[in-house]
């Protein structure tokens, strides 16, 4: 059976299930990477020169390891899948840059999405990739539709049971990909929004396993998954107007979002070099300071960010979030 690979990276925890069910529909085998490690890491940063932004090299060590795994990659290059909204050039060039800097990297497939060029143009796009597998153009159509069920069930299961994207996958492939939740008898402290792209928030390497930090520190989490697409949507309009940016719902729609909904803090997750999260963040940063209602911190991740000084500015945060509630009870007494 063909075997295809896909890098648990960058666009992964949108369209894994998605990506999963269109091969599988088709007879492929589909096969991931393991989660990033800094083995991986190290390997990915040492085919890119410095300044590429962290997710980027994490991808690359991702194709590393899946070199030997696997009879082809799967790299779309995702322009837009919004009318007039644009993804960051990273997206654009990941296929030709992959095939640049790992030359031993299996064929790549890689479609090209561009929603503005119409409806033909994907629908070709898509049964290109599929000729790969079938030469039947039914098959591919089958696939298609079935894949596009899989990712609208997807997004459902992460908003309507406030999960994450892991834990999406985990319940939808019922393969343990994150260890099982226990019951805490500790009371919650508050509820913490983090606000960034999935690929930052849900790679446990690249983030020090944030989500469970907090969760272990009693805090509810709350992330961009779990508003609707709705809410996300006026959110963004509210703050920025148009949007530009493929992904501007997930720091800006959920940042102007969660300033509205009594969140105890909002945490914002962006990556040293990205030049799309830091104006995004900063403008959920002065929304932040204008309202004066909600605790906001950014905390900007690279490759030598260490996890004891994360966490000394987490536990910082999370005081002043503590004597900030105590203060407004005693007001209230
Ligand atoms: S949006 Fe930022 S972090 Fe994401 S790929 Fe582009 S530059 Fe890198």
């Amino acid at each position: 059976m063909i075997k295809i690979g896909i890098p648990r990276a960058l666009l992964y925890y949108q369209y894994y299930p998605m990506w999963k069910t269109f091969f599988e529909e088709l007879g492929v085998e589909v096969v991931v990477s393991p989660p990033t490690t800094q083995v991986m890491l190290s390997a990915g940063s040492s085919r890119v020169v410095a300044d590429t932004c962290l997710p980027v090299k994490v991808f690359l060590g991702h194709v590393l390891g899946l070199v030997g795994e696997c009879d082809y990659i799967f790299i779309p290059a995702i322009r837009s899948v919004k009318r007039r909204v644009y993804n960051c050039s990273k997206f654009l060039g990941l296929p030709d840059m992959t095939k640049a800097v790992i030359p031993e990297s299996p064929p790549i497939l890689d479609i090209d999405i561009d929603i503005n060029k119409g409806k033909r143009d994907l629908y070709q796009a898509i049964y290109k990739l599929g000729r790969h597998f079938t030469w039947s153009p039914f098959k591919v159509r089958q696939a298609s539709l079935a894949a596009w069920q899989a990712h609208l069930n997807y997004h459902q299961l992460m908003s309507s049971h406030r999960l994450t994207p892991p834990q999406a996958i985990e319940r939808i492939s019922a393969t343990p990909q994150t260890e099982p939740k226990r019951l805490s008898t500790n009371p919650i402290q508050g509820t913490i929004a983090l606000i960034g792209h999935p690929y930052l928030l849900y790679d446990e390497h690249i983030s020090h396993r944030l989500v469970r930090w907090l969760e272990r520190a009693h805090y509810q989490v709350l992330t961009p998954e779990m508003p609707t697409k709705d809410e996300l949507e006026s959110a963004t309009a509210r703050l920025a107007g148009r949007e530009h940016w493929t992904y501007e719902e997930e720091v800006v729609g959920a940042g102007e979002h969660y300033l509205g909904s009594g969140v105890d803090g909002i945490i914002g997750i962006m990556t040293f070099g990205c030049g799309p999260d830091s104006l995004m963040m900063d403008m959920v940063r002065r929304q932040a300071a204008r309202l004066r209602t909600t605790a906001f911190m950014s905390l900007t991740l690279d490759e030598h960010t260490a996890e004891a000084g994360m966490v000394t500015r987490l536990e910082a945060f999370l005081d002043m979030i503590y004597r900030r509630k105590r203060r407004q009870a005693e007001v209230c007494v």
